[in-house]
C-alpha cells in the first residue's frame, strides 16, 4: 500500500515533499512498535513540524475518510502504534521543543515529541525532576506517556502520568484544536483531562503538555535484598507495606533476569540468587537512615540472606541501570521476548508467580520476571525464537494464560503498557454488562468516525472483537491478525 497520488500531492503541499514518505523502507520501519509480535504496514508516514501543519493534515485525512494514528518513539508494548486498516502514521518526532519552565508554578510546558528523560535533565540543576520514570525513559516521548498513562519504578510513591500532567493541547480527529486543564489545579465539571490521559491515542493527537515538576528528595537510600526464593522476596514486599512504609520503589528481578543483566551490564548481582529486590527510600534526610534500618530488618525477617546498601551515587546508578535496562539485556540470553503486563493484588504475588512458571514449563518456554513488585505490576518476559513459528504461537498462548491467571486472581489486564491491539479482545472479559458500551460511547464522542487509531483499546464500534472467554460478541468481526507476522524484537533501550 502507498498513498494515492492525489493524497500524496495534497500532503506534500502542506508539509513539503520530504516530509511525506511511502517508500518500502519507511513502510517496513513503521510496521510495528516495541511489541514486535504484531506487524502491519501503514499507507504512508507524514512528519508535521508545526501545530498548524498537523491540523491541516488531520483535516485533509478526515475529509478523505482515511484513518490515521499518532506515533511517538514507537516503544509501546501493546501494539498501540501499529497501523490498522492501512492507516497513515503521523510521526510526532519533530515536535520536540521545551516551551517554558515556570519555577513559581513548578511546571514545564513541552511538545509531545520531547523524550521523557530530557525533562528531568533540563530541570535537575535547579533541584527538580519529572516523577514518572518508565524504564524506557531514555527513548519514549512524553506524548506517548500521556496516551498510555505510563508508570515506572518510582510511581509506587509518586503516582503515574495522570498525577503529573496539568494540561494538554490536542487536535481532535476532525482537526479542531482544543485545550484541557492549565497550570492550575483541577477544573469544575467532568474531568476531561483525566479521561484523555490513558486513552491510547484514540481521542485526539496531543500537541502540547503542561507537566508538574517535583522537587528532588533531600536523600535517597537504595538497598538490594538477596533471596534464595522468589516467594521470600514477595513476602518482603508485603511485610514492608504492612508495616506502613511506602518506599519510592520496590522492584524485583528473578534468577533468569539476574543472569541476563550480569552478562550485559555487570551490576554485581549474585548469580546464585533466586531473586533480588531493589528497595529505595527517599525523602528528608532526617530519619531516613532509621527507616532504612527498619526496612533492612523486615527484609531479613522475611528471608533475605543479605541486604546491601548502595554506598554512593555510582553504586546506586549501577543498580538502577540494571533494572531499567533489564528488558534490553534479555538479548544476551534469547533472540526475542514477549513482555506481558498484568496487575494483581500484591498479596497474590507468590501464587501467581508460581502459576506463571508452571504455564511456561507446560508449553516448554522460559518465562523470566522483572517487575514493579510494590505495585503488583508483573512483567513476565516470555523468551522465544522469532524464526520458530511454533514458539511464536506458544508465546501467544502463554501470554493469554498469564492474563487469565491475573484476572482470576482479582487483577487486571495492564498496569502501564496499555491495551492497544494486543488486549482489545480481552476487554469484554474484564468489563461485564454495559460498562464497555458506556466507555466506547465516550470514545465515539471524541472520535465519532473511528478514524483516529482504529482497532485499539476497545473493539471498534460495530466491529467488536471476540471475547476471550468464548462468548460470541455483538456484531463480531475479529481483528485480522493473520495479516500480522512476528518479527525480530529490536528494542533495546
Ligand atoms: C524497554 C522498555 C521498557 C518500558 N518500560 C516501561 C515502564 O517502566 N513503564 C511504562 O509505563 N511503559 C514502559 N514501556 C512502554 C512504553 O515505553 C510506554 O508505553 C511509552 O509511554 C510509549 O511512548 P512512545 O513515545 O514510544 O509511544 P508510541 O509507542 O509511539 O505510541 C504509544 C501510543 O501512544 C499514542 N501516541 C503517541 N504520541 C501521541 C500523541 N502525541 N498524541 C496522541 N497519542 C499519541 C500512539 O498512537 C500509541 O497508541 C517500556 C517499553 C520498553 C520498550
Amino acid at each position: 500500500m502507498s498513498f494515492e497520488s492525489n493524497i500524496r500531492e495534497e500532503l506534500a503541499k502542506i508539509l513539503g515533499k520530504e516530509w511525506v514518505k511511502d517508500d518500502s523502507v519507511t513502510l517496513y520501519t513503521y510496521r510495528c512498535d516495541g511489541l514486535t509480535l504484531y506487524t502491519a504496514p501503514p499507507m504512508g508516514v507524514v512528519f508535521p513540524g508545526a501545530v498548524q501543519e498537523l491540523v491541516s493534515v488531520v483535516k485533509l485525512l478526515h475529509k478523505h475518510k482515511i484513518s490515521f494514528i499518532a506515533r511517538g518513539a514507537g516503544t509501546g508494548l501493546s501494539g498501540g502504534a501499529v497501523p490498522q486498516d492501512e492507516s497513515v502514521i503521523i510521526e510526532m518526532a519533530r515536535f520536540k521543543e521545551v516551551h517554558e519552565v515556570d519555577w513559581i508554578n513548578r511546571t514545564i510546558t513541552v511538545d509531545p515529541g520531547v523524550i521523557n528523560l530530557r525533562i528531568t535533565e533540563d530541570v535537575q540543576s535547579q533541584g527538580y525532576h519529572y516523577a514518572p520514570d518508565p524504564s524506557s525513559q531514555k527513548a519514549c516521548t512524553i506524548g506517548g506517556n500521556v496516551a498510555e498513562n505510563s508508570g515506572g519504578p518510582h510511581t509506587l510513591k509518586y503516582g503515574v502520568t495522570v498525577n503529573h500532567v496539568l494540561g494538554v493541547e490536542m487536535v481532535l480527529p476532525d482537526g479542531e484544536l482544543i485545550k484541557l486543564g492549565g497550570k492550575h489545579l483541577g477544573m469544575p465539571g467532568p474531568d476531561l483531562l483525566g479521561l484523555m490521559i490513558g486513552s491510547e491515542g484514540t481521542f485526539g493527537i496531543i500537541t502540547k503538555i503542561i507537566c508538574r515538576l517535583t522537587p528532588n528528595p533531600e536523600k535517597a537510600v537504595t538497598m538490594l535484598g538477596i533471596y534464595k526464593s522468589v516467594h521470600d522476596a514477595c513476602e518482603s514486599v508485603s511485610s514492608i507495606i504492612r508495616h506502613g512504609i511506602i518506599p519510592a520503589a520496590m522492584e524485583m528481578l528473578d534468577k533468569i533476569v539476574i543472569s541476563a543483566v550480569e552478562k550485559a551490564l555487570k551490576p554485581g548481582f549474585p548469580l546464585d540468587a533466586e531473586a533480588v529486590l531493589i528497595v529505595e527510600l527517599d525523602g528528608l534526610a532526617d530519619g531516613l537512615d532509621a527507616e532504612a534500618e527498619i526496612v533492612e530488618k523486615l527484609l531479613k525477617e522475611s528471608g533475605a540472606t543479605t541486604v546491601n546498601r548502595a554506598r554512593d551515587e555510582v553504586e546506586r546508578d549501577k543498580i538502577w541501570r540494571a533494572r531499567k535496562e533489564a528488558f534490553g539485556a534479555i538479548g544476551q540470553i534469547s533472540p526475542s521476548y514477549y513482555v506481558q503486563d498484568g496487575v494483581i493484588p500484591r498479596s497474590k504475588l507468590p501464587e501467581v508467580l508460581n502459576e506463571i512458571s508452571a504455564i511456561g514449563k507446560k508449553h516448554g518456554l522460559t518465562v523470566a520476571n522483572v517487575f514493579h513488585a510494590g505495585d503488583g505490576n508483573l512483567h513476565p518476559l516470555i523468551l522465544y525464537d522469532y524464526e520458530n513459528p511454533e514458539e511464536v504461537e506458544k508465546s501467544h498462548k502463554i501470554g493469554e494464560e498469564i492474563l487469565s491467571s491475573c484476572i482470576r486472581h482479582g487483577g487486571t489486564l495492564s498496569g502501564e503498557h496499555g491495551i492497544g491491539i494486543e488486549k482489545a479482545e480481552w476487554m469484554k472479559d474484564l468489563y461485564p454488562g454495559n460498562s464497555l458500551d458506556n466507555m466506547q460511547n465516550v470514545r465515539t464522542f471524541f472520535n465519532p468516525e473511528n478514524l483516529l487509531n482504529p482497532g485499539k483499546l476497545f473493539p471498534q464500534p460495530g466491529r467488536c472483537a471476540e471475547s476471550k472467554s468464548g462468548t460470541p460478541p455483538r456484531n463480531a468481526t475479529v481483528l485480522d491478525k493473520s495479516k500480522m507476522v512476528a518479527s525480530k524484537s529490536g528494542i533495546a533501550v
